[in-house]
């Protein structure tokens, strides 16, 4: 195995980082100030790297050594928390925690509404009529929050409305401060009392714990002693920043995340000036708090950029293993805000706020890491490690092609079909991008002649030469939404706002069904008597001959693969509603229940969440934009309809010519009534189809009510362009983009 380097060492630099972590002197000085605050004006630095977090080294200083090895052993494994072992930890967080001035605690986890949630609970206790500070070894590792008002896709009528939540040791705990000290925050998992994940990282744990299974199985065919694989994540976020004063004044942004109203300026992204250029001040302060305080969580926050438009930004950390990267994601995503916030600023998460301008996405940069670090789709140096490397690859192909589906469905939600598909992001059909140097290999390989002589024919022909997949550049138009990108796959279609769990777990059970698959056809071969090296190439051959459908290394966005895509019997879902049917089928769920990963009835239950909160979603945004037409733009364009007809009335009075006023008054009078129509089809709409069954009702959303809103935006968009600009009821996207 070639390490990679990457992961130990952030191994390392999470370790070695906690350097404030125990220091009481921490607690005065710039955290009083700061980061007490929730802040941290602190200067960022390496120092303060994980010091706000109840991180490995923390323990390690603070627990007695066996206990200390104990729980270190239970995360390398990924287990829960041992009960014997809870007592000791809970005392040593609740010391650490009341040092840094904490005064409550919680379970925070991941509900199916897409949020995260957390109920405080003050460290309080009465003893004797004595207030004293109490934190339990059952408190750490249970506690029973009432899921009634979580979705449960209706679960909830056949079990009791209980749920417990449960301390995921693979995720440190991690201080929130607030202007009176602060809240130890506890990662959870969230689960029913008869054992339904009611979360979403609780699938995502399962995720792991197979892919592990099935990556330990195939490196030890391939003769490594390997005891655990994890998966390795690197979030891309990209968001826009605005002016609060703006946002402000657009309910449609507060209430939905984007813009249902708003005419295009002259000059949106089109210059391409914004990508990559200087960061102004604002911005560039505002990353700076964002750093300083993901950096004392231990989200190691590396890249800071422009992105493509205007106020659109992306920041990016060093990768780590997927769960905790999924973790950091949404505390990221919660610093942001926060910071923000404090800034005057908004900062705008969902997937397409504005109409017609670059949307954000959040590519999940990953791959597979062995427990020495050592990371599985790092080509190597020697022919018998790029075979092994050939193998992983072949694997994550397989398993995208199998289950792409799956993958569509996993990033499908009403925001994210404002990106997928239009002309600016990756398709919703699911392809991998393997690149000029890594597609040859694999197709001679495919094409060649059958045996060892083939086999060692390409071993001669490229595999010493594929360090160079690394410097492969040719996805420079970066348009696939799966992309091999040099040693880790970049899945590009999620969306900004949402969280990773999701799309990570369905890759890793894909990629684990994939490598299963794979296992078994080399255990065969290799027990038939074939040599070891030979019988890893028939296996990557059959396996990438029967997925090669799912490999496109040309331009996504061509309507010419779409066709093609067509003729490869690829599945294009183009929408939400028809991205989520792959839950209802028979096939999934029996994947899923294969892989320990949902019951049939918890994949019904999902299904039913997501499409009920699509059409809610949708019906949200409707009567926004509803409101918004009648009580501000309609208003506005019958004063100004009053004005130009007052005007021209008294104009034509002094006896002036006025024929080319009237048409002008005449095409504004129709903008109004192409706009009215357009209110009463979206109203219509509103209240129409809810006795449907939901995916039927769904299905009505997507092709009709936002195809009718589409209509009203334009209408409204038109009067926009033709109204007095300082009359008009919102703040518009000049002064949202460009101030
Ligand atoms: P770009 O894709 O923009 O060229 P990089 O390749 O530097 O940028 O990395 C983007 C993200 O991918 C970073 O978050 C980085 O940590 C992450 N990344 C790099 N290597 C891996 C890996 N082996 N597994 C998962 N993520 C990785
Ligand atoms: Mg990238």
């Amino acid at each position: 195995m070639v390490p990679t380097g990457g992961l130990r060492m952030h191994m390392r630099d999470r370790s070695s980082g906690d350097g404030s972590g125990d220091s009481s002197s921490d607690t005065g000085g710039e955290s009083s100030q700061g980061s007490r605050a929730g802040l941290g004006r602190g200067a960022l630095g390496s120092a303060t790297f994980g010091s706000h977090t109840f991180s490995l080294e923390t323990m390690r200083k603070r627990l007695p050594r066996p206990v200390y090895e104990a729980i270190h052993a239970t995360i390398r494994r990924g287990e829960p928390l041992d009960p014997a072992l809870a007592e000791f930890v809970a005392g040593a967080m609740k010391d650490w925690a009341l040092e840094h001035g904490a005064t409550h605690f919680t379970h925070w986890f991941h509900p199916l509404s897409g949020a995260t949630a957390e109920k405080h609970d003050a460290f309080l206790s009465l003893s004797g009529g004595q207030a004293i500070e109490a934190f339990s070894g059952h408190q750490l590792i249970q506690a029973e929050p009432d899921a009634s008002s979580f979705p449960s896709g209706g679960m909830r009528s056949t079990f009791e409305a209980r749920g417990y939540s449960a301390w995921d040791p693979t995720s440190p705990a991690f201080l929130v401060f607030n202007e009176k000290g602060a809240t130890l925050t506890i990662p959870s998992v969230f689960v029913s009392f008869t054992g339904e994940a009611l979360d979403t990282k609780t699938p995502l744990l399962r995720s792991q714990r197979e892919l592990s299974r099935a990556a330990v199985r195939v490196l030890r065919l391939m003769g490594h002693d390997a005891q655990r694989v994890v998966s390795t994540l690197g979030a891309e976020q990209e968001y826009f920043l605005v002016k609060s004063e703006w946002h402000e004044g657009r309910p449609d942004l507060q209430v939905t995340g984007r813009t249902l109203l708003g005419a295009q300026p002259p000059k949106g992204q089109q210059l391409e000036d914004h990508y990559f250029g200087a960061i102004d001040e604002r911005a560039l302060d505002f990353m700076a708090e964002v750093e300083a305080q993901a950096w004392r969580l231990g989200i190691p926050l590396k890249t800071r950029h422009n992105e493509v438009a205007p106020h659109q930004y992306e920041a990016a950390p060093i990768f780590t293993a997927g769960n905790l990267a999924a973790d950091q994601n949404q505390i990221l995503m919660e610093i942001m805000r926060k910071v923000a916030r404090r800034r005057g600023l908004s900062v705008l998460l969902h997937e397409k706020p504005f109409a017609g301008v670059n949307g954000s996405g959040k590519h999940n940069n990953w791959s597979m890491a062995d427990d020495q670090g050592a990371n599985l789709l790092e080509p190597g140096d020697s022919p018998n490690r790029n075979v092994e490397f050939l193998f992983f690859i072949t694997a994550v192909v397989a398993g995208v092609f199998k289950r792409g589906r799956l993958l569509r469905c996993a990033v499908a939600h009403a925001g994210n079909d404002h990106r997928l598909g239009a002309n600016e992001a990756p398709p919703a059909i699911i392809s991998v991008f393997l690149g000029d140097r890594l597609t040859p290999i694999l197709e001679a390989l495919r094409t060649g002649k059958s045996g060892a002589d083939a086999a060692q024919e390409v071993i001669r022909m490229g595999l010493e030469s594929l360090p160079a997949v690394k410097k492969d550049n040719t996805d420079r138009n970066r348009t696939s939404p799966f992309a091999f990108t040099g040693n880790k796959f970049e899945f590009r279609a999620v969306g900004s706002s949402q969280s990773i769990a999701v799309p990570l777990c369905y890759v890793n059970v894909a990629v684990a069904e994939a490598l299963d698959a794979m296992a078994e056809a080399l255990e065969r071969r290799m027990k038939g008597g074939e040599d070891k090296t030979p019988a890893m190439l028939a296996v990557i051959r059959e396996f990438y001959e029967k997925s090669r459908a799912v490999v496109f290394n040309g331009n996504n966005y061509d309507t010419a693969w779409h066709e093609e895509a067509a003729r490869r019997g690829l599945p294009n879902d183009r929408d939400t509603p028809a991205a989520l049917r792959v839950l209802d089928e028979p096939d999934t769920a029996s994947f899923f229940e294969r892989y320990g990963i949902f019951k049939p009835h918890e994949v019904k239950a999902r299904y039913a969440i997501l499409v009920e909160q699509y059409i809610r979603q949708l019906d949200i945004e409707a009567v926004q934009m509803l409101r918004m037409v009648k009580t501000g733009v309609l208003p506005t364009v019958f004063r100004q309809q009053k004005e130009l007809a007052d005007a021209v009335a008294a104009t034509a009075a002094q006896g002036v010519e006025v024929d080319i006023q009237k048409e002008h008054l005449a095409a504004y009078a129709q903008a109004i009534n192409g706009c009215l129509k357009a209110v009463n089809a979206v109203r219509a709409l509103v209240t129409h189809a809810h006795h449907d069954e939901p995916p039927v009702h769904a299905r009505t959303v997507a092709d009709k009510l936002v195809p009718a809103m589409k209509s009203l935006r334009e209408a409204c968009d038109l009067l926009e362009r033709r109204t007095d600009e300082r009359a008009w009821p919102f703040p518009t996207y000049h002064q949202l983009l460009f101030q």
